[in-house]
């Protein structure tokens, strides 16, 4: 059965790199993603609408970035919240964009992760060789 370990995955989530293999890219451009991986052929986008998840990732580390950031510009260093609010709501609106493939290559780690049932299905690994696992060893970092 395929599995990729968690600490392994998000490695790789980091890297923007596939999660199966470790070696493909997830994305070609700074928005375009390769519809799959070109080493192990592991399709990323698994069905449509499968990466709206990532959102939740996006949104938890935006809202928590923020609120450290309101927490210690505010109330750590003191300073006034009509000085704070401007890099604040820049922040809100740049850091999304900035973390999108992030959250993205995550979403994907954390799916391989935790239901890899269909894993078996979706990569060339599982074609060629039924019977052994998909290599996790995570040699380039
Ligand atoms: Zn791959």
């Amino acid at each position: 059965m395929a599995q990729v370990p968690f600490n392994v995955g998000y490695r790789r989530a980091l890297r923007l790199r596939c999660p199966l293999c470790g070696n493909g890219r997830m994305f070609s451009g700074l928005i375009r993603m390769n519809e799959r991986c070109s080493c192990c052929d592991f399709k990323f986008e698994r069905e449509p609408g499968y990466f709206l998840g990532s959102t939740y990732i996006n949104y938890g580390w935006t809202s928590v970035s923020l609120t450290i950031g309101y927490i210690v510009l505010h109330v750590v260093l003191g300073y006034p919240n009509s000085y704070v609010m401007f890099p604040l709501v820049a922040w809100f609106m740049l850091f999304p964009m900035f973390f999108h493939r992030y959250a993205r290559a995550l979403w994907l780690a954390f799916d391989c992760f935790f239901d890899h049932s269909e894993l078996q299905d979706m990569s060339k690994y599982s074609e060629e060789n039924s019977e052994q696992t998909v290599p996790v060893s995570d040699t380039s970092g």
